[in-house]
Parts: structure tokens; sequence; C-alpha cells
């Protein structure tokens, strides 16, 4: 028999939830870092307020939770993939993810990226709230600027036209919904993390 209650909570209702793709920049003191949220949200206007939520998981939280700034760059629907692999899937404990780049800087020292976005935000944290697996962080705003008008990335459209499409006609298996890795092989094994982007075998569905 099936939980009645369970069968009250649909989980794709929460995928029809709207959100925007930002790469959130910090500095640990001795090197810029990055990473790719959906978690950006103005909360408050008087004044303006913004949360930020992160996974305790990626070093950014940390080096935020310390310092406590950072820069939000909303990024644009130019964005390509490269963006998403370069501060997404892989992480500022072992790679300088600006090495080969020559970035731009706000006023409080952190960098924004040079390409890609149409605004950058500079937030200091004046909360935090412990959410158990992520941290949220409210900030009030120091710095904004307006770089373009291209639109801006949601994520239905980088699911849509960024993310690389598998190729389902000669491949059986698993793909993983967030960057288009495929899985070979008739189950995917219930612990299964994936090798690119690292998320767990829950974004993953069946190839048909
Ligand atoms: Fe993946």
């Amino acid at each position: 028999m099936t939980n009645p209650v369970e069968n009250k909570i649909d989980l794709t209702a929460l995928f029809k939830i709207g959100y925007g793709l930002y790469v959130v920049t910090s500095n640990d003191g001795k090197k810029d870092n990055g990473l790719i949220v959906n978690t950006v949200m103005q909360v408050t206007n008087t004044p303006n307020r913004i949360a930020v939520t992160v996974n305790k998981d990626n070093y950014s939280h940390d080096v935020i939770k310390s310092t406590g700034t950072m820069n939000v760059n909303c990024l644009t629907t130019e964005a390509p993939f490269k963006v998403f692999e370069a501060f997404g899937f892989v992480s500022g404990r072992n790679v300088n993810k600006f090495e080969n780049c020559e970035p731009l800087r706000s006023d409080n020292g952190l960098v924004y990226l040079p390409r890609y976005i149409n605004s950058y935000i500079s937030l200091a944290v004046e909360q935090y709230v412990d959410l158990g697996t992520h941290g949220m962080f409210i900030c009030s705003v120091t710095e904004a600027k307006v770089i373009s008008n291209t639109e801006s990335m949601t994520y239905a459209y980088y699911h849509a036209n960024v993310k690389p499409k598998p190729q389902t006609e000669t491949n059986k298996g698993y793909v993983c919904k967030i960057c288009g890795y495929v899985y070979e092989g008739s189950s995917l094994p219930e612990d299964f993390v994936c090798p690119l982007c690292k998320h767990p075998a829950s974004d993953f569905e069946k190839i048909k």
C-alpha cells in the first residue's frame, strides 16, 4: 500500500519554481574563487537585502562565512557551458579558477566576471542562517552595477539550451539532468555521484 502522505507530495511540483544562475565570487586572502549557484534572491527592499544560499561542501561557503563578503555575478543567456564547467564542476580548494584570466575588481576588491554577465552586486553578510546542509547568507548591498541588457540566464534556459544534449540514440543508461554526463549501465548505483558536476544519483534519469 502506498503512503497517503507521500502521495500528497509530488516533488516535480518543486521544479516549477523559477531560478536564475549566478557566479558568486569571493577571496580567501590568497586567491580568488567563484562558484555557480541558483539560490540568489532579493528578500527585502527597505533596506535592500539579498539572500544567497551555499552548500556547506563548497569551499566558498567557508570563505564567505569567514570574510563576510561576496559578489553576485548575474549570468546572461550568452554564457556557454564552459563557464558552468569552470565554476561549477571543480573545487576552489584545489584549483585557481581565475588562473588564466585577468579579472576585473569591484570596490570591495573582489573579482567580477569580464564576460557573460549583465550585472554584479557586491554584498556584505549581515546574518547567517544554518540550514543543515547549506548556509544562508542574508546580506546588504554595498555596490551594484549593470554591465549589459542581455537577458539573464534562468535555470530553465540552461537546461533547454546550454547543457550538452546526450547522444540518446546510441547510448543506453542514465543521464545527469544537471550536466548531461551519461552513465552507461543497466542500473545506476544508489550512491553514485556524477563525476563531472558531483550531483547525486537522484539527479539522473534513465535514457529511454
Ligand atoms: Fe552531472
